[in-house]
């Protein structure tokens, strides 16, 4: 494609400004790999340690007895790490501003002292609810400020907190709830998004029908409505308002193993049911603190803004544990990129003086079809370095960011991780890395990635494959909670001795990681393997085109065919005209052999409640397969199927 051999080279300002140059990237990431006990021995230290470790690596990855542990006989408290230790330094920094859903209602900008006296107090009252050590907590909370000081309060007393999105339905809190077994739901009366209510506290109530394990809820006051029903269950039902005043102020921080659980977190549920992904303390507060400074090189007193709820695995890396243990000042936004209308996000910039802004390609692709004009009005002088997460990024959408929302001035960094990560693995260092539009580029300290042919074979050079991972890093996921044997057969079994991603990737000329997918997401049209990405990204290149999705279906003469669900930008209207348009362009981009057989216009697609597109539910659809769609209940619009069931294709 066009524009995909431009190279942006690092800017002088960022490179002068920046942690890592590249060759410190270079002699660091040699250092990392050739000796990671002394590597990560050295930047273990970065953290407060209560018992300083000895050990620091002991990692198997040989099937099927995988295990993995870092810095084993350390001790230390995430809390006092991201809290404790600001208050000698930095005690009346803002450690968190909060941005609520309504633009009218006041931000809160809490210092470290605060936090210190909020994360304390919360402790007191899960302990006086009878929480232990090692006990598992959900958390169904929305971006409240209490999110976060209820994640501390966990760590700060050593229970292991699952956080459960705010946008889920009673049954997927009860599922979420009975497999790891809480017996405490901290929640709130409601949430809101987008100027809507959201019953939180309705849905908990609904949900202990299905999971009589919990014995108390703590109910955080936030909107005030529903002040009568605060105590529908007498006995279970705890008013966190009134609780908090009858609490200490100051709790003292469990001493904890580096390799005590700090929480649980499902998958988004993209590829199949959620899997219970479980984090330690150690390896993943020094993994996500470190990638936080050097891939945003964050400097003391930037203002750090990823948009990522905290029910997901970036918003626990990157809104909460990576910048508050790095005295980080962290933006927490309560609602949506639509609300009041697409400028949002970038009012909240200007507003707060967001110098570096991390969000995902989904909303970067929304915005972008909402058109310029929500972008014209605003400054964003501020911003200096963009990031992205969560899903490929086609090229048209990575320059749109870069060219629009950064003036051509702020570096991008495409991050790949995974929630089985802990944090990010493959991502250019802003002042370390020349950019190209699409790419995560190279991997980060102490990550080997390899790809992987459907033999088995390591492929060397310019490649494309199966990307696994060949040795561990600390931040990497421990177990999936309460089935080890889960955990050892999705990621250990297709390669022996290697971490499988269940992601494809291509490798270019100047060792470059591009991700294509999932790796049920290549198809093979007449013997040719592709990416579907590809195909979706020259889609979205046409001046028509907000969003695709693009799907393989079972075809007589060539194997697999290509079936292209499109969604249009803003004002445009589908035909036949069209779709006769979208084939020659995609057949001038990529080639004939990329032409799709089918164009289905979709007003929505069907995705996770994070934003992703579920290609499985389309592949069904396509295939006219759609009587068993498989595990829905992550899909964030369910009404959107059953649409794109009724405008399918085939029957034509
Ligand atoms: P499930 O594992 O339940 O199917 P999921 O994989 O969507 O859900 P996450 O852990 O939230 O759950 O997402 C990780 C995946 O997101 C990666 O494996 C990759 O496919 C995709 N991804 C994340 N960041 C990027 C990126 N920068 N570029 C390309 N893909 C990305
Ligand atoms: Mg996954």
């Amino acid at each position: 494609m066009t524009t995909a051999n431009k190279i942006y080279y690092v800017p002088d300002d960022v490179k002068e400004r920046a942690f890592i140059d590249r060759p410190t990237y270079h002699s660091m990431y040699y250092e990392s790999v050739e000796d990671p006990e002394k590597f990560w021995g050295e930047h273990g230290k970065r953290l407060d340690w209560i018992e300083p470790y000895t050990k620091v690596k002991n990692t198997s990855f040989e099937y099927p007895n995988v295990s993995i542990k870092w810095f084993e006989d350390g001790v230390l408290n995430v809390s006092q790490n991201c809290v404790d230790r600001h208050l000698k330094t930095r005690p009346d920094q803002t450690a968190i501003i909060w941005e609520p859903d309504d633009p009218e209602t006041p931000a809160k900008h809490i210092t470290y002292k605060e936090l210190h006296e909020e994360v304390c107090r919360f402790a007191n009252v899960l302990l006086a609810n009878g929480v232990k050590k090692g006990d598992t907590v959900t958390i169904y909370l929305p971006m409240i400020p209490e999110a976060a000081y209820a994640m501390l309060a966990c760590a700060r007393i050593g229970a292991i907190h699952s956080i459960v999105f705010a946008g889920f339905s009673a049954e997927s809190l009860a599922g979420r709830i009975e497999d790891c077994a809480s017996k405490v739901v901290i929640t709130a009366d409601e949430g809101l998004r987008g100027g809507k209510k959201v019953p939180l506290k309705k849905n908990v109530d609904t949900a202990l029908n299905h999971a009589p394990v919990v014995e108390k809820v703590i109910v955080v006051r936030h909107t005030g409505g529903l002040d009568p029903e605060m105590v529908s269950n007498p006995g279970v039902d705890v008013d966190y308002s009134r609780a908090r005043e009858e609490v200490a102020d100051v709790c003292a921080p469990e001493e904890m193993n580096a390799e005590d659980p700090l929480f649980i977190l499902y998958t988004s549920g993209s590829t199949g049911k959620p899997k219970g992904v479980l984090h330690t303390t150690g390896g993943y507060l020094v993994y996500a603190s470190m990638t936080h400074q050097y891939v945003f090189d964050y400097h003391d007193g930037d203002v750090f803004w990823c948009t990522a709820d905290v029910g997901w695995v970036t918003g626990h890396s990157y809104i909460v544990y990576g910048p508050l243990a790095n005295g980080a000042t962290t933006l927490m936004f309560e609602g949506v990129p639509s609300y009041p209308d697409a400028s949002r996000f970038w009012q909240v910039v200007d507003k707060h003086k967001v110098n570096i802004f991390y969000t995902a390609p989904t909303a970067i692709r929304a915005l972008m079809g909402a058109g310029d004009k929500f972008v014209e009005g605003t400054s964003r002088e501020s911003l200096r370095l963009l990031g992205s997460v969560g899903e490929p990024i086609n090229p048209e959408a990575w320059e749109w960011y870069y060219e629009k929302i950064g003036e051509e001035r702020c570096p991008i960094v495409d991050t790949w991780w995974q929630t089985e990560t802990g944090g990010i693995l493959i991502s250019p260092l802003p002042g370390a890395t020349d950019l190209k539009a699409g790419s995560a580029t190279l991997p980060f300290f102490g990550v080997q990635p390899a790809l992987m042919d459907a033999d088995g074979n390591i492929l060397e050079g310019p490649a494309t494959g199966n990307l696994v991972i060949l040795d561990s890093w600390p931040g990497q996921m421990r177990t999936v909670f309460g089935d080890h044997e889960r955990f050892v057969e999705t990621y250990f079994s297709a390669y022996k001795g290697k971490y499988f991603t269940g992601d494809g990737c291509r490798r270019d000329g100047d060792d470059y990681y591009w991700i294509t997918g999932r790796v049920d997401d290549v198809i093979n049209v007449s013997g040719h393997r592709m990416g579907t990405a590809e195909v979706e990204s020259a889609l979205v290149a046409h001046p028509k085109v907000s969003e695709a999705a693009v799907v393989g279906y079972p075809h007589d003469l060539k194997g697999q065919g290509i079936y292209c669900y499109v969604t249009l930008m803003e004002g445009e209207e589908s035909s036949d005209d069209l779709r006769v348009e979208l084939r020659k362009w995609v057949r001038e981009e990529i080639g004939p052999i990329a032409s799709p057989d089918k164009i289905q216009f979709a007003p929505g697609l069907p995705k996770t409640r994070s934003g992703k597109i579920m290609r499985r539910i389309l592949r069904k659809i396509a295939e006219d397969d759609f009587s068993n769609l498989g595990d829905t209940s992550t899909l964030a619009d369910p009404g959107v199927v059953d649409d794109l069931v009724e405008n399918r294709q085939h029957k034509a």
